[in-house]
């Protein structure tokens, strides 16, 4: 096995679990879940546990299984020091983008996608902005984005019917169906056709 074969087993991002650690001095133990960030040269799987723990786990020593494959389309690799981030997208139905579902789940603080157009990384934290902290709106716009910026796409929604912001407030809201008043303001919301006449 070499490193770029235990990459494609264990792609950054890769959920998995400790099977069994040939490590006296670790507090691991079976059973204990984590998220591969990388391989190195010695084929350690450098893994961050969910338990905050760091140490990575030794090919042909330790064992570790994969737990749930999570959405990947292409990688990232943060800038680090004076090393400029690299950037690797891969191909959706509709063009070329990096993508994390992981990072999007797990990890508000981590760059989870890069559009086809220009390198702007972005986390779930500014999925979460620019839906006013609305986790299901957050998580729709990341599943749908495929190419286009999230703001591109959620102008696209707001434009065409499938969402709208309160007047008042900038609430979010669907228009599947079209609630009667905002939730967060109290305003009520004209229906399609204003039928009041
Ligand atoms: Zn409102």
């Amino acid at each position: 096995m070499n490193k770029a074969e235990l990459e494609k087993l264990y792609p950054a991002g890769t959920r998995v679990e400790l099977v069994k650690m040939d490590d006296p001095h670790t507090r691991l133990k079976p059973g204990d879940k984590g998220t591969v960030e990388f391989i190195d040269d010695a084929l350690s799987v450098h893994i961050r546990w969910d338990s905050g723990e760091g140490l990575a786990a030794i090919f042909g020593m330790d064992i570790i299984k994969v737990v749930k494959k999570y959405l990947l389309i292409g990688s990232y690799t943060p800038e680090i020091d004076e090393a400029e981030a690299i950037i690797e997208r891969g191909g959706t139905e509709q063009g070329w983008v990096f993508k994390d579902e992981n990072a999007f789940v797990n990890r508000t603080d981590k760059v989870c996608y890069i559009p086809e157009l220009h390198d702007t990384g972005y986390t779930r934290q500014n999925f979460l902005d620019m839906c006013g902290g609305r986790e299901d709106f957050a998580a729709e716009l990341f599943d749908f984005v495929d190419w286009q910026s999230p703001e591109t796409l959620l102008q696209e929604w707001l434009a065409n019917g499938e969402w709208d912001e309160c007047e008042k407030c900038d609430w979010l809201y669907s228009l599947h169906p079209t609630p009667a008043a905002c939730e967060k303001c109290g305003a009520e919301f004209k229906t399609e056709g204003g039928g009041n006449d």
